[in-house]
């Protein structure tokens, strides 16, 4: 799955979830999250995203954010 991180928050870009084809970005409190059970990895949103907040969860150190990902999206 794919993670948006920090440098989301107050981003008011949304080419993310534009490009994304299973619409799988959710409003969080402050910046955008993937659903981690919808995302199909596909990597489509990565280079779209002009603050390069997203970011594959094979990175380390990326524990919190996935947390933050699947709490704000899962109230959906
Ligand atoms: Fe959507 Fe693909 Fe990005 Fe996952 S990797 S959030 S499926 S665009």
């Amino acid at each position: 799955t794919y993670i948006v991180t920090d440098n989301c928050i107050k981003c008011k870009y949304m080419d993310c979830v534009e490009v994304c084809p299973v619409d799988c970005f959710y409003e969080g409190e402050n910046m955008l999250v993937i659903h981690p059970d919808e995302c199909i990895d596909c990597g489509v949103c990565e280079p779209e995203c002009p603050a390069e907040a997203i970011k594959p969860d094979t990175e380390s150190g990326l524990d919190k954010w996935l947390e933050i990902n699947q709490k704000y999206s899962a109230v959906w």
